[in-house]
């Protein structure tokens, strides 16, 4: 699916719920993040949202389990059509 992603560093209030916002792209709630760092993506499970994101991290480290980079994903409803790997 086609999703918009909000982070890292976002402000205070966005932040407090997680390091990534993951919506749908167009999802209304998008317009409250003016000024945020923001991405389109598309994809079809939230592995390879991490393993994109934290590619880097994934390739440099020891532990290559893309869960333990899942901690900070917030997945709001407007993108539950997403499966988890
Ligand atoms: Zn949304």
């Amino acid at each position: 699916m086609k999703l918009t992603i909000f982070g890292p560093n976002l402000s205070p209030k966005h932040q407090a719920t997680g390091d990534f916002h993951v919506h749908a792209l167009g999802c209304r709630d998008c317009r409250n993040y003016k000024g945020d760092e923001v991405e389109n993506f598309e994809a079809t499970t939230i592995r390879e949202i991490v393993e994109d994101i934290y590619s880097d991290h994934i390739a440099e480290s020891e532990n290559q389990d893309w869960e333990e980079y899942n901690v900070g994903f917030h997945i709001f409803p407007c993108a539950k059509g997403l499966k988890g790997e």
